[in-house]
């Protein structure tokens, strides 16, 4: 990989470009993750490239559902693996969620490099290799997830999701946590907390708020969760990449 300049304007960009590359290499990314990176990016340049505030609010909010919930599940795929492996692991730890491989293009090849990837990065338990149950209301692939998982977690963080399952999974009445540069998509239309940010900057943000809400009362939490307004979060992401309305 050729060596990125700290001071490239567009460094960070770069450096998650590589990325998605490598893991495509290491078999950890499939092909359409490229495509899905390369519209993720197109988002991110029209919202300034940073955090805003509305999802830094999102991503506190985020944190108050994990460290309520009694079963929290972190989804990963091909992307986020590549993109934020330790970044997972950490954010596992600090809330107490469980990790799950769940991928939209199903190899039980690449399920077992993703699960081995996160290992490496420090992940004791990795569930979603023995999908023994299925998500009502998709086909039969796309549809396998763990019993003791995703399948029976009440608060479920899903980054980079495809529509049609997070549909599925609100459907199911768990409370969708998602992470999508698009607030037009429909993965970020159906979450409970749509959180309009670079997964890059998005996963260390929660884990951020999760430790510093550590030792908050449930009813403290339950007020962070209360007071959110995710039609408002998604207006105010939208706004920004159509009037160029920094907040
Ligand atoms: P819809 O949700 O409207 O059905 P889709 O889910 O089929 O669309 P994809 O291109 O498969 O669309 O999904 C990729 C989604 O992930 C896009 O909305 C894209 O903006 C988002 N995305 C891609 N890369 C990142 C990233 N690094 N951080 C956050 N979001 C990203
Ligand atoms: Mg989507």
């Amino acid at each position: 990989m050729a060596e990125i300049p700290d001071d490239h304007p567009r460094h960070d960009s770069l450096v998650t470009r590589h990325r998605i590359e490598a893991g495509v290499e290491q078999g950890i990314t499939s092909k359409q993750g490229l495509i899905a990176q390369g519209r993720g990016e197109a988002f991110d340049y029209l919202l300034g490239e940073e955090t805003t505030p509305t999802a830094d609010g999102a991503e506190r909010v985020a944190a108050a559902h994990l460290l309520l919930a009694d079963h929290p599940v972190l989804s990963v795929n091909g992307n986020v693996a590549a993109l934020v492996p330790g970044e997972i692991v950490a954010l596992a730890e600090v809330t107490g969620a469980d990790i799950e491989v769940n991928l939209f293009n199903r190899t039980e090849q690449r399920m077992q490099r993703i699960a081995d990837h996160l290992r490496d990065h420090g992940a004791e338990d990795v569930k979603g290799l023995n999908a023994d149950a299925t998500i009502p209301g998709l086909s039969h692939e796309r549809a396998k997830v763990d019993g003791d998982g995703i399948y029976a977690a009440d608060v479920v963080l899903v980054p980079l999701e495809d529509g049609d399952r997070a549909e599925a999974l609100a459907e199911m009445g768990k409370t969708e946590l998602v992470v999508d540069l698009n607030p037009m998509s429909r993965s970020a239309q159906t979450a409970a907390v749509p959180i309009v940010d670079n997964i890059i900057r998005a996963i260390p943000a929660i884990t951020e708020h999760a430790t510093a809400l550590r030792d908050a009362s449930r009813d403290e939490l339950r007020q962070i969760v209360a007071e959110f307004d995710r039609g408002a979060a998604l207006d105010a992401a939208e706004q920004r990449i159509r009037n160029g309305d920094f907040e």
